[in-house]
């Protein structure tokens, strides 16, 4: 216990690279003494904002900063149906912001107080995409040249460059063709391997857009392009799969950005069916359980690969990175990349150099927000687009 309690809950919404971003301040009694969590839900962010404001502020304020195992498990309880991706969100937003809160009351930065470091800094992959095989190539070389080891190439972005035929009066939507976009994928890989050669790390993210008995096919051919990972090759609602396909291929397996109840992954892991655990950290529900997995993952030679894409914020960025700092069994770290905007509005944010991240030193998560800053880059309204996915025939599938 510490005798400094939770005085408020702020929740601060903004899209300096044009995505929106959820972070959330929690104000102690201390004055001053403040923390960050990201509770980024970029599709959803007023239904977070308001799980946030409504429900989680009155029900934390008086509580103890110091118990966090506590008051994750009451957020997580208070309203009785669990494990939602709105709930989660808003959850990690607090749960991050109260470990940023103990590492500055302790005087360490996070990783310190996880248990230490296992490395001094963070090994990423980066992401090449292009138009034409050309352009990707040229992608993984600038990569290379930079000292990034490890790069994720895709062409023609997710689901591939086929659009296919669409019949008379289809709806709009984003159109791929999963029969062309695996006979790309193929394509791709052996033209950079020709084309770049074997030393470098090639990652590919399926983004759970082919039918199982092909994505077990994919995953087969691609075995002799000897991949990093291959990741979301399945929906969360077709795992099982991962049954037949570990029978028939040693090419590893990502898995996991979309989940967000532990019964979706704990059968994976305690089954060996998957080589990276790569949750996105906000929507499990923040450091609390992501630690919990991180350690579970170490017992069954699973190895971290945190989701982080450019909808997490840097304050989430952060959060991957000390974990990443600390995990014995850490594989990679995605990373989207932190431009100038972002940067300026979260000083602190984490740094890329030489293929290498680092974190700040300073105490908890090491990062701010400038909220004058925050305020210039509002968020954005109105319906998204790019998950409104389908197939040639017009047919809805998973984004
Ligand atoms: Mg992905």
């Amino acid at each position: 216990m510490s005798n400094v309690t939770i005085r408020n809950i702020k929740t601060i919404c903004t899209a300096p690279a044009g995505i929106n971003l959820i972070v959330i301040k929690v104000e102690t009694s201390e004055p001053g003494l403040y923390g960050l969590g990201c509770a980024t839900f970029a599709y959803r962010h007023k239904a977070v904002r308001l799980m946030a404001d409504e429900y989680l502020c009155p029900l934390l304020v008086g509580c103890d900063v110091a118990d966090i195992e506590d008051i994750w498990q009451i957020m997580n309880n208070n309203s009785y149906w669990r494990n939602g991706p709105i709930t989660n969100n808003a959850i990690s937003g607090v749960d991050m912001a109260l470990w940023d809160i103990k590492g500055k009351m302790a005087n360490m930065p996070l990783y310190d107080l996880l248990g230490g470091r296992s490395r001094m800094a963070v090994k990423v992959y980066r992401h090449a995409d292009g138009g034409t095989l050309e352009q990707v190539a040229s992608n993984v070389k600038r990569f290379m040249d930079e000292g990034v080891g490890h790069v994720r190439i895709q062409w023609g972005g997710y689901g591939g460059r086929g659009r296919g035929k669409r019949p008379e009066g289809a709806p709009e939507g984003v159109y791929y063709d999963p029969d062309q976009y695996i006979r790309d994928t193929v394509g791709l890989f052996e033209y950079i391997r020709e084309n770049v050669g074997w030393e470098v790390e090639l990652l590919h993210d399926t983004h759970e857009r082919v039918p199982p008995i092909k994505a077990v096919g994919l995953a087969k051919e691609l075995e002799r392009f000897r991949l990093f990972f291959l990741e979301d090759l399945l929906s969360p609602e077709q795992s099982d799969w991962f049954r037949i396909i570990r029978q028939q291929t040693t090419t590893p397996l990502a898995m996991g950005e979309l989940f967000n109840n532990p019964k979706e992954w704990d059968y994976l892991i305690a089954n060996r069916l998957i080589d990276f655990i790569r949750v996105h950290i906000s929507q499990i529900g923040g450091i609390t359980p992501a630690r919990k997995l991180m350690i579970l993952c170490e017992a069954f030679g699973i190895r971290t690969a945190w989701h982080g894409p450019g909808d997490v914020s840097p304050v989430g960025h952060a959060a991957n990175i000390h974990l990443d700092m600390v995990a014995p069994n850490f594989g990679i770290q995605e990373w989207a990349g932190i431009g100038d905007r972002l940067s300026e509005v979260f000083p602190g944010s984490p740094e890329l150099r030489g293929g290498y991240v680092y974190v700040s030193d300073k105490p908890g998560l090491g990062i701010d927000i400038d909220e004058t800053a925050a305020a210039q880059y509002p968020c954005s309204e109105g319906v998204t687009v790019w998950t409104q996915t389908r197939l040639p025939d017009g047919t809805a599938n998973t984004p």
